[in-house]
């Protein structure tokens, strides 16, 4: 599986290698996928669907990525968890938001795990690395979203929402 998960990483670096996160450093976007799939294996996931999909969970969204090209490398059960969590670019920001609340009580659960880093790791930034131009009610509805998100894929994984509530407290503190 070690295999599996470093040519996907290889290939999520490749496709993502010109992008950038929003803050101010401008942290390599790789950076975000690392994170999503270290948050994971540290709290235990060890299925190799999340896993893979937690490394290629935004190339579709964000690349120009296919989903038959993602089931030809890695299968289609890979394909579909990353289909799960991608938003449809051509609905308005508002949009995508609400049906990202709609939707994830129907979440599959690798795709439910995906969602748990994804926004761990986004709450991460919004704390401590946000983009210059976010006020801090920005910052904060960004944290009640995802918290709506969340609430409706509970049961999933306890030590993963446990790790959620835990940044999203400290998120608070900062952000105030
Ligand atoms: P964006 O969707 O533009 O940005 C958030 C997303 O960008 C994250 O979910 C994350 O997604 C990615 N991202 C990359 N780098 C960072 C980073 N450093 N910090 C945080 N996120 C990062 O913005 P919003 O989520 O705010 O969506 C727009 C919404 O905001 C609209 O619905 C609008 O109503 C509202 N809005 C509010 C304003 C206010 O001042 N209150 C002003 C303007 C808009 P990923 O992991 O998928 O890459
Ligand atoms: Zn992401």
């Amino acid at each position: 599986m070690i295999d599996e998960l470093l040519t996907a990483l290889d290939f999520a670096a490749e496709r993502h290698k010109t992008q950038r996160r929003k803050d101010p450093a401008q942290t390599p976007y790789i950076n975000h996928v690392i994170e999503v799939a270290t948050i994971l294996a540290r709290h235990g996931v060890i299925d190799r669907t999340a896993l893979l999909a937690a490394i290629l969970h935004d190339t579709i969204e964000d690349t120009e990525t296919t989903p038959a090209e993602l089931a030809e490398r890695f299968g289609p059960e890979v394909r579909d968890v990353v289909l799960e969590v991608t938003d449809d670019k051509s609905l308005s920001k508002a949009e995508r938001k609400r049906l990202q609340v709609q939707h994830a009580p129907s979440l599959s659960h690798a795709a439910r795990l995906v969602k748990l880093g994804d926004k761990i790791s986004n709450l991460r930034y919004v704390a401590h690395h946000p983009p210059a131009s976010w006020s801090a009610e920005r910052r904060r509805e960004y944290l009640d979203w995802t918290e709506q998100v969340i609430a409706g894929l509970r049961g999933a994984h306890p030590a993963l929402e446990a790790r959620y509530d835990e940044v999203l407290r400290q998120a608070r503190e900062v952000v105030g």
